[in-house]
């Protein structure tokens, strides 16, 4: 399965090459998205998902003897991933829109300035 998010498309072997980033906390913003919007869509990449963190975690937690919920641990991890992603977003747009602001202040005192 392919999905498209903007331009970056990301298919299931890509999806499992980055799975191990992801649990180790290192996806980056560019990888997060489109690895988030195919995990919505593929269950298999999902389910794959579960299995490595099952894994990863899991024996680590078998170690230290601690408590087990890793599945809702993991839906936790994924749900501040979107968290973190919407945050950057609804930045983004406040940054352009002072951006704009700044511009039309600019044109506004050339103009004045002209004028005058
Ligand atoms: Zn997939």
């Amino acid at each position: 399965m392919t999905y498209f998010v903007g331009e970056t498309k990301m298919r299931c072997n890509d999806i499992n090459k980055i799975i191990p980033s992801f649990l180790n906390n290192k996806l980056n913003q560019q990888e997060a998205e489109p690895f988030l919007r195919h995990l919505e869509h593929c269950h298999v990449c999902m389910e794959e998902l579960e299995i490595q963190y099952l894994l990863e975690v899991g024996m680590k937690r078998l170690e230290d003897g601690g408590n087990f919920n890793l599945k809702e641990e993991m839906n936790d991890k994924i749900k501040q991933m979107e968290l973190k992603i919407r945050r950057k977003k609804i930045l983004l747009k406040v940054q352009r829109f002072v951006e704009l602001l700044v511009m039309i202040t600019f044109l506004s005192i050339s103009i004045y300035w002209l004028i005058d």
